[in-house]
């Protein structure tokens, strides 16, 4: 998960640099700006699309080879793209982080993350394989059962709380939709 957005400088529309104002529309919250051609740039949280992969009772974690976090352990997850569905997302990121194919299933967590502008989707994946080809951002990606998990090694709040919810509904056999929120 990255720091929180840089402010806006510049005018995407001409170039001129923004002030941050209230625009006279109505709006209650101040925005970018442009004085010179009035553009108003507006800002709003960015989704972050990922999986639980599993394989029998194993869910597929990765070692980050990125910062932030080199080296903790992590759910295969990124900045969803223009001109894909979440669900193509959540599997172009396990593909691109793990190697991994997976069959798509249903939603696990929805993740608010105000403090950083982002929410975080997760779905279920089940494994087609336990053959693994971790991109260039993954050093090792590998099977933990539930006794396994490195739950301090966790690199991020919202995959430990995805996890803990994934083991919950496991144990009780039936998955469900969770709406969390974390700071
Ligand atoms: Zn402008």
């Amino acid at each position: 998960m990255p720091p929180f957005r840089t402010p806006i400088k510049h005018c995407r529309n001409c170039g001129t640099a923004v002030v941050y104002r209230v625009p006279d529309d109505g709006d209650t919250r101040e925005r970018a700006v442009c004085p010179a051609c009035a553009t108003i740039h507006y800002e709003n949280p960015l989704n972050v699309v990922g999986t639980v992969p599993y394989w029998g009772d194993k869910v597929l974690l990765c070692k980050r080879n990125i910062e932030p976090r080199w080296g903790k352990w992590t759910l295969p997850a990124g900045f969803m793209e223009l001109g894909e569905t979440t669900i193509e997302g959540a599997a172009r990121e396990t593909d691109e982080e793990a190697g991994a194919q997976v069959v798509m299933e249903g939603l696990l967590s929805v993740v608010s993350v105000p403090r950083v502008g982002q929410v975080h989707l997760f779905y279920l994946a089940r494994l087609l394989s336990e053959k693994f080809n971790p991109g260039h951002e993954t050093l090792e990606a590998r099977l933990f059962a539930e006794a396994e998990i490195p739950w301090d090694e966790i690199a991020f709040k919202t995959v430990r709380e995805t996890l803990l919810r994934y083991f919950e509904d496991r144990r009780q056999g039936r998955f469900s939709v969770h709406n969390l929120d974390v700071s």
